[in-house]
């Protein structure tokens, strides 16, 4: 079974709505994503702050507003556990910060 399989049927229909919010939650790379951040040429001692992704007025170094809506500038390139939210509890501390998962 996928990942989701212990999250409740509605969780299936989850489209991100991209308010952003998810990523003023605490985010800790682990070593294979911070490696994979720096092939983008960013600096280690730049974008972490105690092992977390530095957080720039309350939300990750990394986000980005655009067209009404927030973006992750390293997309490609970004932390497992992003990729996998909002069907991770590791990401968070409170994985129902998600508003598209209450839709
Ligand atoms: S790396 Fe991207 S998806 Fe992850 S918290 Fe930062 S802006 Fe959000
Ligand atoms: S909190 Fe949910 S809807 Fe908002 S950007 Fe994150 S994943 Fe998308």
């Amino acid at each position: 079974m996928g990942m989701a399989s212990r999250f409740p049927d509605s969780f299936k229909k989850f489209s991100c709505i991209n308010c952003g919010k998810c990523c003023t939650l605490t985010v800790k790379p682990t070593n294979e994503d911070i490696r994979k951040i720096e092939m983008l040429g960013y600096d280690r001692k730049r974008f972490l702050r105690n092992g977390n992704l530095a957080k720039v007025n309350g939300a990750c170094c990394f986000l980005e507003k655009r067209d009404g809506g927030y973006f992750c500038s390293i997309h490609e390139m970004k932390p497992k556990v992003c990729r996998q939210y909002p069907f991770t509890n590791l990401k968070n501390d409170n994985l129902f910060s998600c508003p598209a998962l209450r839709i």
